[in-house]
């Protein structure tokens, strides 16, 4: 049953929450839906799931057009540029900007729909080849160069941390990716606000909420794992 996946993640965030002595409403928890069928959207949205991690476009449209109106989508995959036109004013967050390209167009499309984009910038913390986001030690440029643009937000940072067998190994990742964020913030860049880290998954959400997340975002441990074979 999904809503007892959900109702263990509830107690981990919480437990999390309390041996970081911080308060639970502070932690958004993203259920990341991606090669799921609607029917366990549906599922988790009776149990009062409003917030939804996608990682693909057309996936994350297709639902969008199937769900209540009042869900919040957010993608959290990597974005190209000629299919940011069918998600802005259908996305709440976008979590995976990693460069200045991709930013120009989401704001070329924010202004056509008149609205104002939210983004966290993404950053390859870790340093892995295989991974997309920025480098550490660019991200401040980065911020500054999208800061600019009137129709798009910063509202953070996001990482996706490595594939390890020991959540632990991925504290100092966390870290590192926290103390950025206060770096940046500590610039007072105007039209930037660090409020939001978009850090945990399944396998480290715990050591994630102590390091600092503000959102996690949790697929497998909700919806079960996921099977590739069955996806477009
Ligand atoms: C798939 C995915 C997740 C969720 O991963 P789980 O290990 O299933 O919790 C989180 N973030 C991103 C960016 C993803 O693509």
């Amino acid at each position: 049953m999904l809503k007892d996946n959900l109702k263990e993640v509830e107690a981990n965030i919480m437990t999390a929450c309390e041996k970081a002595g911080r308060n639970r409403e502070d932690v958004t928890l993203i259920a990341v839906s991606k090669t799921k069928p609607v029917s366990m959207l549906e599922e988790i949205y009776a149990e009062g799931i409003r917030t939804f991690g996608e990682n693909k476009v057309q996936e994350l449209t297709e639902k969008y057009d199937q769900l209540p109106a009042d869900i919040k989508w957010h993608m959290i995959g990597h974005l190209q540029r000629n299919k940011v036109k069918y998600i802005v004013g259908k996305v709440s967050l976008i979590h995976s900007v990693d460069s200045y390209r991709l930013a120009e167009e989401i704001n070329i499309q924010a202004k056509k729909h008149q609205v104002t984009v939210p983004i966290l910038i993404e950053v390859n913390v870790a340093g892995e080849d295989t991974k997309f986001g920025v480098r550490p030690e660019e991200t401040l440029r980065l911020v500054e160069e999208i800061a600019s643009l009137e129709n798009v937000r910063i509202q953070g940072l996001m990482t996706i941390a490595p594939f390890v067998e020991d959540p632990e190994e991925n504290r100092v990742h966390f870290r590192r990716l926290k103390q950025l964020s206060v770096d940046i913030d500590s610039k007072n860049i105007d039209n930037v606000h660090m409020e939001i880290l978009s850090m945990g998954m399944t396998n480290d959400y715990m050591v994630a909420i102590e390091e600092g997340a503000t959102m996690v975002r949790v697929g497998t441990g909700i919806f079960g794992a996921r099977n590739y074979a069955n996806a477009n």
